[in-house]
Protein backbone atom coordinates (compact mmCIF):
# COMPACT_ATOMS: atom_id res chain seq x y z
CA UNK A 1 0.00 0.00 0.00
CA UNK A 2 1.31 2.97 -1.15
CA UNK A 3 2.47 5.51 1.97
CA UNK A 4 0.05 8.82 2.36
CA UNK A 5 -0.49 11.21 4.62
CA UNK A 6 -3.81 9.99 5.87
CA UNK A 7 -2.42 6.87 6.85
CA UNK A 8 -2.46 7.50 10.23
CA UNK A 9 -6.93 7.97 9.75
CA UNK A 10 -9.40 5.43 8.80
CA UNK A 11 -11.73 8.42 7.46
CA UNK A 12 -11.99 11.73 8.56
CA UNK A 13 -13.78 15.36 8.39
CA UNK A 14 -11.92 18.23 6.84
CA UNK A 15 -12.44 21.54 7.65
CA UNK A 16 -11.91 24.77 5.29
CA UNK A 17 -11.32 27.60 7.87
CA UNK A 18 -10.95 30.20 4.49
CA UNK A 19 -14.36 29.06 3.55
CA UNK A 20 -15.89 29.44 7.28
CA UNK A 21 -14.37 33.26 6.57
CA UNK A 22 -15.35 33.66 3.33
CA UNK A 23 -18.71 32.68 4.53
CA UNK A 24 -18.93 34.96 7.35
CA UNK A 25 -17.71 38.17 5.53
CA UNK A 26 -20.93 37.34 3.39
CA UNK A 27 -23.43 36.87 5.89
CA UNK A 28 -21.96 40.41 7.61
CA UNK A 29 -22.65 42.13 4.26
CA UNK A 30 -26.23 41.36 4.97
CA UNK A 31 -26.11 43.27 8.69
CA UNK A 32 -25.75 46.94 9.02
CA UNK A 33 -22.76 46.24 12.06
CA UNK A 34 -20.44 43.11 12.17
CA UNK A 35 -21.30 42.28 15.98
CA UNK A 36 -24.61 41.22 15.09
CA UNK A 37 -23.42 38.12 14.08
CA UNK A 38 -24.52 35.38 16.74
CA UNK A 39 -22.07 32.18 15.44
CA UNK A 40 -24.71 29.74 16.49
CA UNK A 41 -21.93 26.47 17.34
CA UNK A 42 -24.56 23.78 19.20
CA UNK A 43 -24.06 20.08 18.32
CA UNK A 44 -20.44 20.71 18.07
CA UNK A 45 -20.99 23.31 16.04
CA UNK A 46 -23.04 21.28 13.18
CA UNK A 47 -20.86 18.45 13.27
CA UNK A 48 -17.36 20.92 12.21
CA UNK A 49 -16.28 20.79 16.15
CA UNK A 50 -17.34 23.70 17.94
CA UNK A 51 -13.75 24.71 19.60
CA UNK A 52 -11.59 24.90 16.54
CA UNK A 53 -15.03 26.83 14.81
CA UNK A 54 -15.15 29.27 17.60
CA UNK A 55 -11.70 30.03 18.23
CA UNK A 56 -11.62 30.75 14.47
CA UNK A 57 -14.54 33.07 14.59
CA UNK A 58 -12.88 34.55 18.10
CA UNK A 59 -9.95 34.98 16.47
CA UNK A 60 -12.32 36.96 13.22
CA UNK A 61 -13.39 39.00 15.60
CA UNK A 62 -16.46 37.32 16.62
CA UNK A 63 -17.81 37.80 20.07
CA UNK A 64 -21.58 36.39 20.64
CA UNK A 65 -22.10 32.92 20.27
CA UNK A 66 -25.39 30.46 20.99
CA UNK A 67 -24.95 26.85 21.53
CA UNK A 68 -28.02 24.23 22.99
CA UNK A 69 -26.82 23.18 26.28
CA UNK A 70 -24.57 23.67 29.55
CA UNK A 71 -21.96 21.60 28.49
CA UNK A 72 -21.74 22.51 25.10
CA UNK A 73 -21.13 26.55 26.61
CA UNK A 74 -19.31 25.10 29.47
CA UNK A 75 -16.69 23.44 26.85
CA UNK A 76 -16.18 26.39 24.99
CA UNK A 77 -15.52 28.67 27.79
CA UNK A 78 -12.84 25.88 28.74
CA UNK A 79 -11.19 26.03 25.46
CA UNK A 80 -10.96 30.07 26.60
CA UNK A 81 -13.69 31.12 24.17
CA UNK A 82 -14.37 34.99 25.00
CA UNK A 83 -17.53 37.16 24.52
CA UNK A 84 -21.28 35.97 24.98
CA UNK A 85 -21.99 32.59 25.21
CA UNK A 86 -26.04 32.30 24.99
CA UNK A 87 -27.78 28.66 26.11
CA UNK A 88 -30.52 28.29 23.51
CA UNK A 89 -32.32 25.93 25.52
CA UNK A 90 -33.72 24.47 28.60
CA UNK A 91 -31.30 24.51 31.80
CA UNK A 92 -31.87 23.16 35.11
CA UNK A 93 -32.14 25.57 37.94
CA UNK A 94 -30.08 23.71 40.01
CA UNK A 95 -27.11 24.78 37.40
CA UNK A 96 -27.19 28.07 38.13
CA UNK A 97 -24.13 28.28 39.82
CA UNK A 98 -22.45 27.23 37.03
CA UNK A 99 -24.27 29.72 34.82
CA UNK A 100 -22.67 32.64 36.78
CA UNK A 101 -19.25 31.12 37.49
CA UNK A 102 -18.85 30.56 33.33
CA UNK A 103 -20.58 33.92 32.86
CA UNK A 104 -22.86 32.43 30.65
CA UNK A 105 -26.20 33.85 29.23
CA UNK A 106 -29.20 31.29 29.82
CA UNK A 107 -32.68 31.32 28.02
CA UNK A 108 -35.61 32.00 30.21
CA UNK A 109 -37.84 29.34 28.87
CA UNK A 110 -41.15 29.95 30.08
CA UNK A 111 -42.39 31.40 33.27
CA UNK A 112 -42.13 28.70 35.85
CA UNK A 113 -38.21 27.84 34.72
CA UNK A 114 -38.02 32.04 35.54
CA UNK A 115 -39.19 31.47 38.72
CA UNK A 116 -36.77 28.22 39.60
CA UNK A 117 -33.94 30.58 38.57
CA UNK A 118 -34.70 33.42 40.88
CA UNK A 119 -35.48 31.01 43.69
CA UNK A 120 -31.83 29.81 43.42
CA UNK A 121 -30.56 33.46 44.39
CA UNK A 122 -27.82 33.66 42.47
CA UNK A 123 -26.98 35.96 40.10
CA UNK A 124 -27.19 35.31 36.00
CA UNK A 125 -27.49 36.97 32.82
CA UNK A 126 -30.50 35.74 30.64
CA UNK A 127 -32.47 36.45 27.59
CA UNK A 128 -36.25 35.91 27.83
CA UNK A 129 -37.49 33.33 24.40
CA UNK A 130 -41.01 34.24 23.32
CA UNK A 131 -43.35 31.99 21.63
CA UNK A 132 -44.93 34.06 18.87
CA UNK A 133 -46.22 30.84 16.87
CA UNK A 134 -43.81 28.11 16.84
CA UNK A 135 -45.07 26.62 19.66
CA UNK A 136 -41.99 25.46 21.12
CA UNK A 137 -40.31 27.23 23.71
CA UNK A 138 -41.48 31.00 25.17
CA UNK A 139 -43.45 33.34 26.61
CA UNK A 140 -46.51 34.84 24.52
CA UNK A 141 -48.18 37.96 24.00
CA UNK A 142 -50.98 36.65 26.02
CA UNK A 143 -48.43 36.59 29.14
CA UNK A 144 -47.09 39.55 28.45
CA UNK A 145 -47.82 40.97 32.60
CA UNK A 146 -45.71 37.96 33.71
CA UNK A 147 -42.59 38.69 31.42
CA UNK A 148 -43.35 42.14 33.11
CA UNK A 149 -42.57 40.52 36.43
CA UNK A 150 -39.53 38.46 35.25
CA UNK A 151 -38.25 42.10 34.35
CA UNK A 152 -38.88 43.02 38.04
CA UNK A 153 -36.89 40.00 39.44
CA UNK A 154 -33.87 40.53 41.63
CA UNK A 155 -31.42 37.82 40.55
CA UNK A 156 -32.06 37.47 36.83
CA UNK A 157 -30.19 39.97 34.61
CA UNK A 158 -32.27 40.37 31.37
CA UNK A 159 -29.88 41.49 28.88
CA UNK A 160 -31.97 40.55 25.74
CA UNK A 161 -35.49 38.71 24.37
CA UNK A 162 -35.68 36.76 21.86
CA UNK A 163 -37.65 34.61 19.01
CA UNK A 164 -37.63 31.87 16.63
CA UNK A 165 -39.29 31.53 13.25
CA UNK A 166 -40.55 28.31 12.00
CA UNK A 167 -41.26 28.61 8.23
CA UNK A 168 -38.85 31.62 7.32
CA UNK A 169 -37.36 29.23 4.76
CA UNK A 170 -40.38 28.51 2.72
CA UNK A 171 -41.57 30.98 0.05
CA UNK A 172 -45.10 30.48 -0.06
CA UNK A 173 -47.69 33.27 0.36
CA UNK A 174 -48.37 31.32 3.68
CA UNK A 175 -45.80 30.65 5.07
CA UNK A 176 -44.54 34.65 4.35
CA UNK A 177 -48.03 35.51 6.33
CA UNK A 178 -46.93 33.23 9.10
CA UNK A 179 -43.97 34.87 9.40
CA UNK A 180 -45.38 37.96 9.52
CA UNK A 181 -48.07 37.48 11.77
CA UNK A 182 -44.50 36.18 13.98
CA UNK A 183 -42.90 39.05 13.48
CA UNK A 184 -45.55 41.15 14.32
CA UNK A 185 -46.32 39.03 17.87
CA UNK A 186 -42.95 39.47 19.12
CA UNK A 187 -42.45 43.17 18.45
CA UNK A 188 -46.14 43.95 19.92
CA UNK A 189 -44.20 42.53 22.66
CA UNK A 190 -41.31 44.39 22.82
CA UNK A 191 -43.52 47.75 22.70
CA UNK A 192 -45.29 46.79 25.59
CA UNK A 193 -42.09 46.16 26.73
CA UNK A 194 -40.66 49.65 26.07
CA UNK A 195 -44.14 51.27 27.30
CA UNK A 196 -43.15 50.69 30.61
CA UNK A 197 -39.64 51.75 30.14
CA UNK A 198 -38.32 48.57 30.55
CA UNK A 199 -35.21 48.10 28.79
CA UNK A 200 -35.07 45.20 26.79
CA UNK A 201 -31.59 44.27 26.37
CA UNK A 202 -30.92 42.71 22.83
CA UNK A 203 -33.87 41.97 20.48
CA UNK A 204 -33.47 38.95 18.27
CA UNK A 205 -35.70 36.82 15.87
CA UNK A 206 -33.80 35.66 12.37
CA UNK A 207 -31.77 32.70 12.39
CA UNK A 208 -30.51 32.00 8.92
CA UNK A 209 -33.13 31.37 6.83
CA UNK A 210 -35.12 34.30 8.66
CA UNK A 211 -31.25 36.90 7.49
CA UNK A 212 -31.34 35.99 4.11
CA UNK A 213 -35.20 36.10 3.49
CA UNK A 214 -36.08 38.98 5.98
CA UNK A 215 -32.95 41.16 5.91
CA UNK A 216 -34.59 44.09 6.33
CA UNK A 217 -35.53 43.65 9.77
CA UNK A 218 -32.65 45.31 11.51
CA UNK A 219 -32.48 43.14 14.93
CA UNK A 220 -29.41 43.35 17.59
CA UNK A 221 -28.57 40.29 16.73
CA UNK A 222 -29.41 37.68 13.96
CA UNK A 223 -28.57 33.46 15.32
CA UNK A 224 -26.99 32.09 12.06
CA UNK A 225 -26.21 28.45 12.26
CA UNK A 226 -26.43 26.25 9.05
CA UNK A 227 -25.20 29.17 6.45
CA UNK A 228 -22.48 30.04 8.48
CA UNK A 229 -21.37 26.65 7.93
CA UNK A 230 -21.42 27.02 3.91
CA UNK A 231 -24.58 25.34 3.57
CA UNK A 232 -28.23 25.42 2.85
CA UNK A 233 -30.64 23.04 4.63
CA UNK A 234 -32.49 22.21 1.77
CA UNK A 235 -31.05 21.65 -1.84
CA UNK A 236 -33.85 23.61 -4.02
CA UNK A 237 -32.32 26.81 -1.24
CA UNK A 238 -28.82 26.54 -3.38
CA UNK A 239 -30.42 28.70 -6.47
CA UNK A 240 -30.82 32.51 -6.32
CA UNK A 241 -29.42 33.94 -3.59
CA UNK A 242 -27.98 36.88 -2.51
CA UNK A 243 -24.94 35.46 -1.05
CA UNK A 244 -22.19 32.96 -2.24
CA UNK A 245 -21.04 30.39 0.42
CA UNK A 246 -18.65 27.66 0.66
CA UNK A 247 -19.15 24.02 1.98
CA UNK A 248 -16.74 24.28 5.62
CA UNK A 249 -17.16 20.61 5.33
CA UNK A 250 -15.74 17.65 4.18
CA UNK A 251 -15.92 14.09 4.83
CA UNK A 252 -13.09 11.16 3.25
CA UNK A 253 -12.21 8.10 4.01
CA UNK A 254 -9.38 5.69 2.23
CA UNK A 255 -9.99 2.05 0.36
CA UNK A 256 -8.87 -0.58 2.51
CA UNK A 257 -9.45 -3.46 0.54
CA UNK A 258 -10.24 -4.18 -2.87
CA UNK A 259 -11.58 -7.75 -4.48
CA UNK A 260 -13.71 -9.30 -7.21
CA UNK A 261 -17.07 -10.90 -6.87
CA UNK A 262 -18.40 -13.35 -9.70
CA UNK A 263 -21.70 -12.91 -11.73
CA UNK A 264 -25.09 -13.46 -9.18
CA UNK A 265 -22.70 -12.97 -5.92
CA UNK A 266 -24.48 -10.72 -3.06
CA UNK A 267 -22.88 -7.65 -1.07
CA UNK A 268 -23.30 -7.58 2.95
CA UNK A 269 -26.09 -8.37 5.27
CA UNK A 270 -29.93 -9.16 3.63
CA UNK A 271 -27.85 -9.50 0.52
CA UNK A 272 -29.79 -6.93 -1.09
CA UNK A 273 -27.21 -6.64 -3.71
CA UNK A 274 -26.48 -9.25 -6.75
CA UNK A 275 -24.38 -8.83 -9.37
CA UNK A 276 -24.98 -9.07 -12.90
CA UNK A 277 -21.13 -9.41 -13.88
CA UNK A 278 -17.84 -9.91 -12.38
CA UNK A 279 -17.51 -6.85 -10.54
CA UNK A 280 -14.24 -4.83 -8.79
CA UNK A 281 -15.38 -3.80 -4.97
CA UNK A 282 -13.99 -1.96 -2.43
CA UNK A 283 -14.79 -1.98 0.95
CA UNK A 284 -14.27 1.86 3.02
CA UNK A 285 -14.13 1.83 6.65
CA UNK A 286 -16.56 4.01 7.38
CA UNK A 287 -20.71 3.44 8.27
CA UNK A 288 -23.66 4.41 9.96
CA UNK A 289 -22.60 5.06 13.03
CA UNK A 290 -20.31 7.40 11.47
CA UNK A 291 -23.58 9.58 9.77
CA UNK A 292 -23.45 7.89 6.60
CA UNK A 293 -27.41 7.73 6.57
CA UNK A 294 -28.20 3.83 6.15
CA UNK A 295 -30.75 4.94 3.71
CA UNK A 296 -27.99 5.46 1.06
CA UNK A 297 -27.88 1.25 1.09
CA UNK A 298 -27.78 0.41 -3.18
CA UNK A 299 -28.95 4.48 -3.42
CA UNK A 300 -25.78 6.22 -2.82
CA UNK A 301 -22.72 7.05 -4.39
CA UNK A 302 -19.34 8.31 -3.38
CA UNK A 303 -16.37 10.00 -5.14
CA UNK A 304 -13.36 8.01 -6.08
CA UNK A 305 -10.54 9.45 -8.85
CA UNK A 306 -12.87 12.02 -9.30
CA UNK A 307 -15.42 9.95 -10.27
CA UNK A 308 -19.10 8.89 -9.09
CA UNK A 309 -19.35 5.20 -8.26
CA UNK A 310 -22.23 3.70 -6.25
CA UNK A 311 -23.12 2.01 -2.96
CA UNK A 312 -23.53 -1.32 -3.38
CA UNK A 313 -25.40 -3.27 -0.60
CA UNK A 314 -26.11 -2.56 2.95
CA UNK A 315 -24.35 0.08 4.68
CA UNK A 316 -22.85 -1.27 7.46
CA UNK A 317 -22.54 0.27 11.21
CA UNK A 318 -18.53 0.45 10.00
CA UNK A 319 -18.17 0.01 6.61
CA UNK A 320 -19.65 0.19 3.57
CA UNK A 321 -19.24 -1.27 -0.11
CA UNK A 322 -18.66 0.83 -3.76
CA UNK A 323 -18.41 -0.80 -6.98
CA UNK A 324 -15.11 0.61 -8.66
CA UNK A 325 -15.10 -1.96 -12.07
CA UNK A 326 -15.22 1.35 -14.39
CA UNK A 327 -12.16 2.93 -12.97
CA UNK A 328 -9.33 1.58 -13.66
CA UNK A 329 -5.77 2.47 -11.57
CA UNK A 330 -7.78 2.37 -8.27
CA UNK A 331 -5.25 0.92 -5.28
CA UNK A 332 -5.79 0.19 -1.41
CA UNK A 333 -5.27 3.45 0.29
CA UNK A 334 -6.86 5.54 -2.15
CA UNK A 335 -8.93 8.88 -1.13
CA UNK A 336 -12.73 8.82 -1.22
CA UNK A 337 -14.76 11.51 -0.97
CA UNK A 338 -18.51 11.07 0.77
CA UNK A 339 -18.88 14.74 0.97
CA UNK A 340 -17.49 17.35 -0.66
CA UNK A 341 -15.10 18.37 -4.15
CA UNK A 342 -12.29 15.62 -5.66
CA UNK A 343 -11.17 17.16 -8.83
CA UNK A 344 -14.21 17.93 -11.42
CA UNK A 345 -16.87 15.96 -9.12
CA UNK A 346 -18.33 17.15 -6.36
CA UNK A 347 -20.97 15.48 -3.53
CA UNK A 348 -22.83 18.42 -1.77
CA UNK A 349 -24.35 17.50 1.56
CA UNK A 350 -27.70 18.81 0.13
CA UNK A 351 -27.71 16.10 -1.70
CA UNK A 352 -26.99 13.81 0.40
CA UNK A 353 -29.84 15.10 3.49
CA UNK A 354 -32.45 15.30 0.03
CA UNK A 355 -31.81 11.48 -1.35
CA UNK A 356 -31.92 10.44 2.96
CA UNK A 357 -35.16 12.70 3.07
CA UNK A 358 -33.87 14.93 5.42
CA UNK A 359 -32.14 18.19 5.88
CA UNK A 360 -28.22 19.31 5.48
CA UNK A 361 -28.31 20.26 9.33
CA UNK A 362 -29.06 16.75 10.44
CA UNK A 363 -27.12 15.23 8.00
CA UNK A 364 -24.06 17.10 9.20
CA UNK A 365 -24.97 17.31 13.19
CA UNK A 366 -24.98 13.17 12.71
CA UNK A 367 -21.21 13.09 11.70
CA UNK A 368 -19.90 10.97 14.61
CA UNK A 369 -17.66 11.97 17.45
CA UNK A 370 -15.77 9.02 16.43
CA UNK A 371 -14.28 11.16 13.33
CA UNK A 372 -11.54 12.99 13.58
CA UNK A 373 -11.63 17.14 12.76
CA UNK A 374 -8.79 17.73 10.41
CA UNK A 375 -7.89 21.83 9.25
CA UNK A 376 -7.56 21.72 5.59
CA UNK A 377 -3.53 22.51 5.25
CA UNK A 378 -2.89 22.06 8.91
CA UNK A 379 -0.75 19.36 10.58
CA UNK A 380 -3.15 15.76 9.58
CA UNK A 381 -1.84 13.08 12.04
CA UNK A 382 -0.86 13.67 15.68
CA UNK A 383 2.57 12.03 16.47
CA UNK A 384 1.21 9.63 18.49
CA UNK A 385 -0.97 8.45 16.27
CA UNK A 386 1.49 7.83 13.57
CA UNK A 387 3.97 6.47 15.99
CA UNK A 388 1.34 4.05 17.19
CA UNK A 389 1.11 2.62 13.61
CA UNK A 390 4.39 2.75 12.32
CA UNK A 391 5.08 0.30 15.47
CA UNK A 392 2.81 -2.47 14.29
C1 LIG B 1 -30.48 26.13 15.84
C2 LIG B 1 -31.04 27.48 16.10
C3 LIG B 1 -30.63 28.57 15.31
C4 LIG B 1 -29.76 28.43 14.09
O1 LIG B 1 -30.56 28.07 13.00
P1 LIG B 1 -29.96 27.93 11.52
O2 LIG B 1 -31.15 27.66 10.69
O3 LIG B 1 -29.01 26.79 11.54
O4 LIG B 1 -29.29 29.20 11.18
C5 LIG B 1 -31.11 29.82 15.68
N1 LIG B 1 -31.94 29.98 16.73
C6 LIG B 1 -32.37 28.95 17.48
C7 LIG B 1 -33.30 29.20 18.62
C8 LIG B 1 -31.95 27.66 17.18
O5 LIG B 1 -32.39 26.64 17.91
Amino acid sequence: MKQTMYDCYRSWIEIDLKALQHNIIELISLLDDPQQLMAVVKADAYGHGAVQISQKLNQMGISSFAVATLSEAIELRENNITGDILILGYTDAKQAKLIHQYQLIQTVVDYEHALALEQEQIDIQVHIAVDSGMHRLGLTLAQIQKIKTIYSFQYLHIQGIFSHLCVSDEKTLASQKYTQYQINNFFEIIKELKRDKLDVGKVHIQSSYGLLNYSTLHCDFVRVGIMMYGVYSSKQDQNNNKISLNPVLSLKSKIIHIHHIQKNETIGYGRTYQSDKKRKIAIVPIGYADGIPRDLSNYGYVIVHSQKVPIIGRICMDQLTIDISDIDGVNEGDIVTIIGQDGMANQDVETIAEMSHTISNEILSQLGSRLPRIIKGGQLCKEGIINHINQK
